[in-house]
């Protein structure tokens, strides 16, 4: 049994797992543009950040819990390497891997040298792989699933690297996006069904790999593509060669990127995080239309989605509520207390705005429903006459197995309770949800290649 935290304590919101980041640039100064792409990526964990760096010989590593501004002095060792190539991750943990040493990049010492490996997802295996290995004497320090997939491949008994990353493949089940660096190469691997992201982007000649492409835009690399599920992708300084290591037959792309994850500057499969997410809001007014005097976001993700949503409904976007930005995100906060704390110290209503009116709300998801229950209560108190929460996604009534925390079915108030119950818990005028078919409607991309187990409790895995 894993070491959770009690459900009752933790926070409202779901929780991402990591933002990875990869360059081989040889000589080029890879401490600065890893830097700078993990600051793009900050939004996908605030937990820990770390990069890792090949002089082609050995592999240095850094890495602390903070953010990456918080942390990057500690790293000014790392400028004086001759760098070839580098990895960069940084992490928001899930329930109970939350503690220091599975900070990421790990870095191990085998008999073919250095490896260096960060990860975003989750193997849903991961407990019986490493239970064999413990039964044959194998001694974990983390909990990652990173040090799992490094002890697989020092056990291969292949001849080179690569080789021993192919045997271990058909291993690992579940939702991931891989960065291995050894000395002389960087890899990028995404699980056959693409549940996690992973892109491609060139920067000058030179190639990198990263979470989101908002991390390109940082260091100014162009976006080549996204990898394929199922594909490995090898740099070295002979080029790039793509494998199709894992049979895909289908895509199953997580779409809370699209409604929540990613940074609205990011492109998935060719289509903008920014502009869906407006869609998304067009497509809730369309729904479920309400008699309101001016619609509001809950900052940040949600901003996009109220004015598509006002933009549909032909009523004004006031911004209702402002947020701090000096406090990380209200959903990064492992404990209530704290998250109780937070969410009044992080978002505040606009009184002079909601005072007296009919609000519209549009908020992204309500996983446990307690910041809804805080957020319709402030606006109350603040003098709004009626508050209509609209969510752009649709009832999650399932847990998330592939690295999202919302683990078991109890937590989630979707799962427990109808959506008028859900109201009334809550305290709202009324409450309205996106159906899936307009989710996935505002995506735009075939409807066959996503993810959409917590709304439906199918799972691809
Ligand atoms: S279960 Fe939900 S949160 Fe988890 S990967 Fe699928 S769509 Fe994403």
């Amino acid at each position: 049994m894993k070491n959770k935290k009690p459900t009752g304590m933790r926070c409202s919101k779901m929780k991402e797992a990591c933002g990875i980041f990869g360059i081989f640039a040889p000589g080029q100064d890879l401490l600065r543009l890893t830097n700078y792409a993990l600051y793009a990526l900050q939004h996908r964990g605030q937990e820990s950040a770390g990069i890792a760096i090949s002089d082609g010989h050995n592999i240095h590593l850094k890495k602390e819990a903070g953010l990456v501004s918080e942390v990057f002095p500690h790293f000014k060792s790392l400028k004086n390497v001759s760098a070839l190539a580098a990895v960069g991750h940084v992490r928001h943990s899930i329930a109970g891997k939350d503690s220091p040493e599975n900070a990421q990049p790990l870095l191990v010492r085998y008999r073919h040298g250095n490896l260096a490996v960060a990860h975003n997802g989750n193997l849903v295996n991961a407990d019986e792989l490493r239970g064999n290995l413990e039964k044959e004497g194998s001694i974990f320090q983390t909990t990652t699933d990173s040090e799992l997939v490094a002890h697989l491949i020092a056990r291969y008994g292949c001849d080179d690297f690569e080789s021993s990353l192919k045997s271990v493949l058909p291993h690992l089940h579940g939702a991931f996006s891989f960065l291995f660096l050894a000395e002389d190469k960087l890899v990028g691997l995404r699980d056959p069904f693409g549940m996690r992201p992973l892109s491609l982007g060139r920067w000058g000649d030179r190639y990198v790999l990263a979470s989101e492409t908002c991390a390109f835009d940082a260091i100014g690399a162009e976006m080549l593509r996204d990898i394929a599920p199922g594909e490995m992708i090898i740099i070295t300084k002979e080029g790039i060669k793509s494998l199709q290591v894992l049979p895909s037959h289908r895509s199953a792309l997580c779409i809370f990127e699209f409604i929540y994850f990613s940074r609205p500057d990011s492109n998935i499969g060719g289509k903008n995080v920014h502009s869906v997410r407006k869609k998304l809001g067009n497509l809730l007014a369309r729904e479920h239309p309400v008699e309101a005097d001016i619609v509001t976001g809950v900052p940040d993700s949600s901003i996009t989605a109220a004015s598509g949503f006002a933009e549909e409904m032909g009523l004004p976007y006031e911004m209702g509520l402002v947020k701090n930005r000096y406090i990380g995100r209200t959903f990064i906060q492992p404990w209530q207390d704290s998250r109780n704390v937070g969410v009044q110290l992080k978002l505040n209503p606009v009184k002079k705005v909601v005072e007296g009116k009919r609000i519209v709300v549009v908020d992204d998801s309500i996983v446990r429903g307690t910041t809804s229950k805080n957020l319709v209560n402030m606006f109350f108190k603040a003098g709004a006459k009626e508050v209509h929460l609209r969510i752009s996604s649709s009832p999650i009534i399932s847990p998330c197995y592939y690295g999202i925390d919302m683990q078991t079915r109890e937590e989630l108030v979707g799962s427990r309770m109808k959506i008028e119950e859900i109201c009334r818990e809550i305290g709202a005028t009324s409450l309205k949800y996106l159906s899936p078919q307009g989710m996935l409607d505002a995506v735009g991309l075939p409807p066959d290649g996503f993810c959409l187990a917590c709304f439906s409790g199918e799972y691809p895995v």
